[in-house]
């Protein structure tokens, strides 16, 4: 009886990683509003999931497993006007998979058969061998201008080579204008320590509850790094150097930092709990530097035991460039002169909001492993 309800346990969370390996969404600004869901027929393994269709990456699809038939869905979730939907077809195994396919849209809760397209020299991709430019093989389809909310691409079987269907991209168009499928101005960050890891717990991402921070925590928590040769995760440190994500211009760096004794640290966490939205004179970063990236992007980085002596107000970085080491600067470990609760406080700021707010947690942890892991 035990090892039954075992086994059904263990039944029903594999279902569950299928249904969520098979479906996901894609998030377009900075917050929960925006956003695009996607499902497929099936997956050919992690690294072909529905939204490699949507990443504007030429070189990763979505593949499905080799039973038929195959549907790729893009839902927005509400209408809005297009007028051109172009498809890359994809690859597996260095071949192109499909022959030919349809185009549906949904009306009355049903999918007609808006367009049937064929893959122009499908035969010929077959029998080439990967290399770049073959992915840049399009296929546009005119719509002639109209409104829905979603759409899918439906490969039978019998349109396939060998039972796989692969799609590199999806885009659609209205006029020139490519739709967003999200915020490119993300696109291209590194993580702010070498060899970051992302937190395991959720009290390390933005919209964690917190005492202090005005009751709501807006960054990411670095901890750990792993290890050149064996992937151990190691402890942040003071001598862990923390690096710009992404080129932009310094915009604050406190070179006139002074650390808060316990007393008053625990006066402001206090105020700050009863004020979240006022104006506070001391912070808990501590020690931080801001990074403007341009078009509305700042990241801040937080706790910092040191800044590196070039960087000040006004200056030009680089991706990757040392701004200075990790600490524990602005917590209550430094007010009390100690050496615990080091790590690095990392903030991502869009169009002047945190990146993550009004985003569940379940978004927030995707999003923020699709912006480091995306690449
Ligand atoms: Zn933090």
């Amino acid at each position: 009886m035990k090892l039954f309800s075992i086994l059904m346990l263990l039944a029903g969370l594999n279902l569950s990683s299928d249904y969520e390996k098979n479906k996901g969404s894609i998030i377009i600004g900075s917050d929960t509003i925006q956003k695009i869901k996607y499902s497929t027929s099936s997956t050919y393994g992690i690294n072909h999931q529905g939204r490699k269709a949507m990443d504007s990456d030429y070189n990763s699809n979505w593949t499905s497993d080799s039973k038929g038939p195959h549907w790729i869905e893009i839902d927005f979730s509400a209408k809005r006007i297009m007028d051109k939907i172009i498809i890359y077809p994809g690859k597996k195994d260095n071949y192109y998979t499909i022959k030919k396919f349809t185009l549906q849209f949904m009306h009355s809760d049903k999918w007609f058969d808006f367009a049937r397209m064929e893959v122009p020299e499908a035969e010929k991709g077959f029998f080439s061998f990967s290399n770049k430019k073959n992915y840049k093989k399009k296929i546009e389809i005119d719509l002639g201008g109209i409104d829905a909310s979603k759409f899918r691409i439906l490969i039978p079987e019998d349109d396939t080579f060998n039972g796989y269907a692969s799609i590199a991209e999806i885009e659609t168009y209205i006029g020139s204008n490519k739709l967003k499928y999200f915020d490119d101005r993300l696109i291209g960050m590194i993580m702010p320590i070498r060899n970051g890891l992302l937190p395991e717990k959720n009290k390390h991402y933005p919209n964690a509850p917190r005492k202090y921070r005005g009751g709501v925590h807006a960054g990411l928590d670095i901890l750990d790094y792993h290890d050149d040769e064996n992937y151990k995760p190691v402890s942040v440190s003071k001598d862990t150097p923390v690096l710009a994500v992404k080129d932009g211009v310094i915009i604050r760096a406190d070179w006139n930092y002074k650390p808060m004794t316990p007393e008053e640290w625990l006066n402001q966490s206090e105020y700050y709990r009863k004020n979240p939205r006022t104006f506070v004179k001391r912070s808990f970063g501590g020690i931080q530097v801001w990074i403007d990236h341009e078009n509305g992007i700042v990241t801040t980085y937080n706790h910092l035991s040191e800044i590196d002596s070039k960087i000040k107000k006004g200056v030009r970085v680089k991706q990757g460039d040392v701004i200075g080491k990790a600490g524990n600067s602005g917590l209550i470990g430094e007010a009390e002169g100690k050496n615990y609760g080091i790590h690095l406080h990392f903030e991502i700021w869009v169009d002047g909001y945190y990146l993550g707010k009004g985003m569940s947690m379940k978004d927030v942890r995707e999003y923020f492993t699709w912006i480091f892991l995306l690449r």
